[in-house]
C-alpha cells in the first residue's frame, strides 16, 4: 500500500490552510528520486488572502515598539536553535545536501539572521540635518507594508531568513514564497513563529510554483516591495512585473563567479579553499567559484593537487556521516548539469576528474540524484561553459600569464556576484580586488560573511544589496521632516 504523504499547508493568517484549489505537487527527496511529501500548488486566490492578512496585521505590527519586535524575533531565532537537529534533517531531506552541512552552515545561519536583525534595530541611528538659523531636518524611517519574499531553492531557510528578519525587524508585514522544491523548512518555521507569539498575519507563507504564486505577488498592486533571490531569467520577469507599479525591488541573481590564484600563494590554503568554493552543496551556491584561473608557473602542479583532492570528497546519502557530496536538487538540474558536461568535451575540455554518473551510494539512493564534482581544464576563456550560469559540481581551470590578462578573464562575464583572490601580496590584492567587478571580492579565503556588510551582485547578477544597513534601509522608507527653527 502506498503510505500517505505528509501535505505541507500554507500559513495565512496565523492558521495553517491547505490552498484554495485543493491542488498539491509532489515534493520529491532528491537522494532517492521519490515524493516523500505534497506541496500547495497555491495560485492567486491563495496570494490573495495572504495580502488581506497581512494588510490587517500591519497596522499593529507597524506600531508594534521595537523592543517587542526584537524580543519576538529573537525568540524565534531560539525555537530554531533548540529545533536545529530537525530543522537540519528537513533541509537535508528536501534538498539532497548533506545533513552535517545543512547543521553546520544553513541552519545555524537561519537563526543567525533573525537574531541579527532582532537585534540590529535596538541599534538604529536616525539622520538630521541642521540649517543655520532655518530649520532642521531629520530622517524618519517607516516601514513600507506588505512586501514580498521569494526564495531559491538551494539555501532554503538560509536565503528566505535573510529577508523575513529584516522585513518583519523594521515592522513590515510579509507574504514569503520559498522554492516549491524545498518548502520543508519554511512550513517549520511557521510552527516556531506561532510559538514564538508573532501577532496573526504578520509572516504569510503561501506555497507554489513561481508561475502561479510568484507571479501573483510581485504583480499584486498592495505588495510594493519585492525581495527576490534566483535567477538571472527569473529575476527579469520580476522586474519587468515591478516596473510598471514602480515597486521597490530588490535581485539577487545568479553568477559565474572567478577563483583567481596567483603563484604567490599559499598553495595549501588555495587549493582547499578552491575544493570548497567549487563544490560545497554539490556547486549548488550563488557564491561557489566556478572558473577558477591559475597563474602558469603553478598551474600543473595546482591542477594535480586539486584534482586529488577532489576525488577525496566522499559522495553519499545526504543523510549518512561522513558524506561530503550529495544529491543535485532535482532531476531537471542533474540534466542541466550533465548538458554543460557534454558540451564541455565538444568545446574542447578535458574532463580532469568526475564527469559521469556514480554508482548509486547505497540501496536507498538508487535512483537519486548524483554527480560527481568535475573538473574540467583545456577550454577556451570565451566559451559557453566558461560563460553560462551551471549551477552545479562543475568547475573548469585555466592557466594565466599577467595580472592584466586575468582581470579582462575574471572581468569577461555578464555576471559579476563574488570573486575570490588567492596571493600572499598584499598590494596586488588590493589592486586586484579593486579592478575585479563583482560585488564581493574574498581574499585568501572564500564565504566568509559577516551579515554587516553589504551584499549582492554587479551587472547580471543583481539590483542593489542585502544586509545590515542596506536591508533595514531597503525595507523602510526614508521620509524627511523639516522643522523651522
Ligand atoms: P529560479 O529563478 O528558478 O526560482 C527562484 C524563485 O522564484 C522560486 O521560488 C521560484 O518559484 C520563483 N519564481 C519562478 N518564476 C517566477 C516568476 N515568474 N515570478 C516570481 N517568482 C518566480 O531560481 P532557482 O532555480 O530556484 O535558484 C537557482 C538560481 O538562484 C541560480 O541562478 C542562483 O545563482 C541563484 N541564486 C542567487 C543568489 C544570490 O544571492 N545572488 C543566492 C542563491 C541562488
Amino acid at each position: 500500500m502506498t503510505p500517505t504523504l505528509e501535505k505541507i499547508r500554507n500559513f495565512i493568517d496565523g492558521q495553517f490552510v491547505g490552498p484554495t484549489g485543493d491542488r498539491f505537487l509532489d515534493n520529491i527527496e532528491p537522494a532517492t528520486g521519490m515524493p516523500y511529501s505534497l506541496v500547495p500548488d497555491s495560485d492567486g486566490r491563495d496570494v490573495e488572502l495572504a495580502v488581506v492578512a497581512a494588510e490587517k496585521a500591519f497596522a499593529d505590527w507597524s506600531k508594534t515598539t521595537v523592543a517587542e519586535r526584537s524580543r519576538i524575533i529573537l525568540s524565534i531565532a531560539e525555537l530554531i536553535d533548540r529545533d536545529l537537529e530537525k530543522f537540519a534533517r528537513a533541509e537535508s531531506i528536501d534538498t539532497g545536501k548533506p545533513l552535517a552541512l545543512a547543521r553546520k552552515l544553513d541552519i545555524p545561519r537561519a537563526s543567525s539572521n533573525f537574531r541579527f536583525f532582532a537585534t540590529a534595530i535596538l541599534h538604529t541611528e536616525n539622520e538630521a540635518h541642521v540649517m543655520d538659523d532655518v530649520a532642521f531636518n531629520y530622517t524618519l524611517r517607516q516601514p513600507r507594508g506588505v512586501v514580498g519574499l521569494i526564495s531559491p531553492w538551494n539555501l532554503p531557510l538560509y536565503l528566505l531568513s535573510w529577508k523575513i528578519a529584516p522585513a518583519l525587524a523594521v515592522g513590515n508585514t510579509a507574504i514569503a514564497k520559498p522554492s516549491e522544491l524545498t518548502p520543508m523548512t519554511a512550513y517549520l518555521l511557521c510552527e516556531i513563529c506561532q510559538e514564538a507569539g508573532l501577532p496573526n498575519g504578520v509572516l504569510n507563507i503561501v506555497h507554489g510554483t513561481g508561475s502561479n504564486v510568484g507571479s501573483a505577488i510581485t504583480a499584486h498592486n498592495k505588495v510594493g516591495t519585492i525581495s527576490f533571490t534566483g535567477g538571472t531569467v527569473t529575476g527579469r520577469k520580476v522586474a519587468e512585473a515591478g516596473a510598471p507599479l514602480f515597486k521597490k525591488v530588490s535581485l539577487e541573481l545568479g553568477g559565474k563567479n572567478p577563483n583567481i590564484i596567483f603563484a604567490d600563494a599559499d598553495l595549501d590554503a588555495a587549493i582547499a579553499g578552491s575544493v570548497g568554493s567549487s563544490f560545497a552543496n554539490q556547486g549548488q551556491i550563488c557564491l561557489c567559484g566556478s572558473r577558477i584561473f591559475v597563474e602558469r608557473p603553478v598551474y600543473a602542479d595546482f591542477v594535480a593537487r586539486f584534482v586529488e583532492k577532489t576525488a577525496q570528497l566522499k559522495l553519499g546519502d545526504p543523510l549518512e556521516t561522513g558524506s561530503d557530496q550529495g544529491a543535485i536538487v532535482s532531476q531537471t538540474q542533474l540534466d542541466k548539469v550533465k548538458f554543460y558536461v557534454n558540451l564541455a568535451q565538444k568545446e574542447g575540455g578535458t574532463i580532469a576528474s568526475g564527469g559521469k554518473a556514480p554508482p548509486a551510494p547505497n540501496e536507498r539512493c538508487k535512483d537519486g540524484y548524483f554527480f560527481p564534482p568535475t573538473v574540467i581544464t583545456n577550454l577556451p576563456v570565451g566559451c559557453r561553459v566558461n560563460r553560462e550560469e551551471i549551477f552545479g559540481p562543475v568547475v573548469t581551470i585555466t592557466p594565466f600569464d599577467t595580472e592584466d590578462e586575468v582581470i579582462a578573464y575574471a572581468n569577461d562575464s555578464e555576471y559579476g556576484l563574488a570573486s575570490s583572490v588567492w596571493t600572499q601580496n598584499l598590494t596586488r590584492a588590493h589592486r586586484v580586488a579593486e579592478r575585479v567587478h563583482t560585488g564581493t571580492v574574498w581574499v585568501n579565503c572564500w564565504l566568509v560573511r559577516d551579515l554587516r556588510v553589504p551584499f549582492g551582485g554587479m551587472k547580471q547578477s543583481g539590483v542593489g544589496r542585502e544586509g545590515g544597513n542596506e536591508a533595514l534601509h531597503f525595507f523602510t522608507e526614508p521620509k524627511n521632516i523639516c522643522i523651522a527653527k
